[in-house]
């Protein structure tokens, strides 16, 4: 009698393929070994995920070419959360070995056992009262609930509280995964969490090298795993065995989504997921809760305790808000700077003291346009204006990161009048420098942060006060903290608050918020100047006032209101092909079935904001799904849906695919 093995494939298409074990191998060969196996024209590494003698009907089973593995590399429980992670987000099962592996796993290197470095153990602080008080608040609410959210206030001390959490669950004898958005997980903390659990800590880094990232795994594998794991989305996927605490900072964080490519998961949502299959709690901290999980607490499925005191009491920062429309036409502007914002600068700069300037926008200019006749130059293969950068100059486009030389003149109308239009951060940068010549100036984005190193740089240059103005786009507003920032400056609120998405105010909020807790975080209270264009906006008061409730009220009224998450799940679905025609008349068919079962529910088709990226056109269609129904029914109805749409004559070169729980 034949064995088989159901084995996972990294290839993008649904389920396990069936293949055939050498009878010499068949002893060897259990769940969640790795396999060579041959796929088309290639040999890809599987996973064996269930053995078994049934020979598959109507296909010549192929052998598997060779058993890589001496044990499993990847734990049952791995397997099952795999599959949790395909069904829920629907995607194939090949697409979520892509994301958990380490690619050292996914070439032939056998597994090595991991030297250790000696590390000595510095001792922690001690909690305050409120703190304390917290801390006992946290381990009450999780003798009744699994998840736990801590809503405290920037510098409260909430990483003191994990610590001490940490702690307790390792003197139980259970693992704890402590989850950060990639850009906060800095040598800051790392730093601060190596010297208290020593050889006890893993880090998990996707910037860490293969050899590294493959030795975590196994250490996990291994008799003597980590007991404590710090690591960034990915790191959900690590083998656990004896899981007891999740820790998720900085729970508000859309970067705990995974966009592109599939599996497109929330590791917030997944990482409860995977407590939950291990018995394990959960605790989600912030200083800005997602409206989701603020409404799960207050509701009562999570557990809420809070902190509304920064340690030491430091004071909150004063929030004045600068109206730039009224300055504007009254000719008071000095480019992207109100008078107010500058003074504020030079005075905290006399006093060696340091500034923040915060500007959601990277390159010079986000677009450039011929002052003649309105020509504005686009990228060839998406449907977006491209973004001027000085420093190279040349023309980018931010989304297939294409580049352009700059045009001397105006193709269109073959004048020399190309003017550059709005303000990036290198622009800022380039202001700052006139307008305060002996400053020390950094600039942190995505072009300024390219490796790890240069991120480290700029944080420690600014952290030891050698630089003395930092000014940057969201990355400056994570989990930084910087004991002599007097002065933020938010140079422009209204570039967030125009975003076309049902999330652009909260997630507006949440970026002031948090940039705003840069400011006087040691010594004393600091000063935010806002400047906008709408200072009526309830949302701008919300940030004045630090009035999370009245956002959040707000926020819930209106998402009640048009039937938006948190009552309602939504799926969006991405159709695309080369042809704009094709991609129309698939995506007009599919809403239209879709219709017969969903109604009203269903939003589209629609061109998205870009309605062309790298060549592809690209159609949306939004599913409102009811809390009520199972999006694992729905995902195997869209299944059907999908095959039946691309048997179609036509449709073969379309690509589809799912956003469950879009960010
Ligand atoms: P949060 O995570 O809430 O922003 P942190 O845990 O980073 O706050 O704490 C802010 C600062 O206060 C840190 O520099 C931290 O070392 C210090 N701190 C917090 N709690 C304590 C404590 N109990 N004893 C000593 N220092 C503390
Ligand atoms: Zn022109
Ligand atoms: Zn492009």
């Amino acid at each position: 009698m034949s064995t088989f093995a159901d084995v996972i494939v990294p290839v993008p298409l649904p389920g396990t393929f069936t293949y055939e074990i050498p009878p010499e191998k068949e002893r060897f060969v259990q769940t969640g070994h790795r396999v060579l196996v041959p796929f088309g024209s290639k040999q890809y590494m599987g996973i064996a995920m269930r053995i078994h003698h049934i020979p598959p009907q109507g296909v010549q089973v192929k052998m598997i070419t060779e058993v890589v593995d001496e044990s499993p590399s990847i734990l049952l429980s791995q397997l099952n959360f795999w599959q949790w992670i395909a069904s829920y987000y629907m995607c194939p099962l090949g697409d979520v070995l892509k994301a958990a592996l380490p690619s050292g796993l996914k070439t032939e290197t056998r597994r090595r056992a991991q030297k250790l470095q000696e590390v000595h153990t510095q001792t922690e602080f001690q909690l305050n009262t409120a703190q304390q008080k917290a801390f006992d608040l946290i381990n009450s609410s999780f003798q009744e609930k699994n998840v736990c959210l801590l809503h405290g206030v920037t510098s409260s001390g909430k990483t003191e509280i994990y610590i001490h959490l940490i702690q307790q669950t390792i003197q139980q004898g259970k693992q704890v995964l402590y989850l950060l958005p990639e850009i906060a997980l800095t040598t800051q903390i790392t730093t601060r969490l190596k010297n208290i659990f020593g050889n006890h800590l893993g880090v998990y880094h996707s910037k860490f090298t293969e050899a590294q990232r493959v030795a975590v795994w196994q250490k996990q594998l291994s008799d003597d795993p980590f007991n404590v794991i710090l690591g960034v989305r990915s790191s959900i996927f690590l083998p656990f065995t004896h899981i007891g605490l999740v820790i998720i900072d900085e729970e508000h964080e859309s970067s705990y989504k995974q966009q592109d490519p599939a599996p497109r998961y929330h590791a917030r949502s997944a990482a409860i997921m995977l407590a939950n299959m291990y018995n394990a709690k959960v605790l989600l901290g912030t200083a800005t809760p997602s409206i989701e999980t603020y409404h799960n607490a207050i509701t009562g499925k999570y557990g809420l305790v809070e902190l509304t005191r920064r340690y030491k009491d430091i004071q909150l920062p004063t929030v004045q808000i600068v109206d730039t429309k009224d300055l504007t036409r009254r000719k008071l502007m000095e480019g992207p700077f109100s008078p107010l914002l500058l003074s504020k600068m030079r005075q905290a700069i006399d006093k060696g003291e340091q500034v923040i300037l915060f500007q959601n926008r990277r390159g010079f200019a986000p677009f450039i346009e011929c002052h003649t006749c309105g020509w504005v130059p686009k990228c060839l293969n998406c449907d977006v204006s491209l973004t001027y950068h000085k420093q190279h100059n040349q023309l980018t486009c931010h989304y297939c990161g294409f580049t352009y030389p700059v045009p001397a003149q105006c193709p269109a109308c073959e004048n020399n009048d190309l003017q550059s239009r709005g303000f990036g951060t290198e622009r800022i940068e380039d202001y700052i420098l006139q307008y305060f010549p002996q400053a020390k100036v950094s600039r942190m984005d995505l072009d300024t942060t390219k490796t790890r190193k240069a991120y480290e740089k700029l944080i420690n240059d600014f952290a030891s006060g050698q630089t003395n103005i930092l000014i940057g786009t969201q990355m400056v507003s994570k989990g930084l903290d910087f004991d002599n920032v007097s002065v933020v400056g938010i140079i422009n609120a209204d570039s967030m608050l125009n975003y076309p998405d049902f999330r652009s105010h909260e997630r507006a909020y949440h970026l002031m918020a948090q940039v705003a807790g840069r400011a006087g975080r040691k010594n004393k209270q600091g000063l935010v100047v806002l400047q906008t264009k709408n200072p009526d906006l309830p949302i701008i008061h919300q940030v004045v006032e630090n009035d999370y409730e009245q956002l959040y009220n707000d926020q819930l009224a209106e998402r009640q209101l048009f039937l938006y998450p948190p009552f309602c799940h939504l799926i969006y679905i991405y159709l695309k092909h080369k042809k704009e025609s094709v991609a129309d008349e698939a995506a007009q068919l599919l809403s239209t079935q879709l219709r017969q079962t969903f109604g009203n529910n269903i939003l589209g088709p629609d061109k998205p904001t870009v309605g062309r990226v790298q060549t592809l056109f690209i159609r949306k269609i939004i599913i409102k799904v009811k809390l009520s129904s199972s999006i694992y029914k729905i995902s195997e109805y869209l299944q059907t849906l999908q095959q039946q749409l691309l048997a179609n004559k036509g449709f073969s070169a379309l690509t589809i695919y799912y956003d469950v729980d879009p960010q």
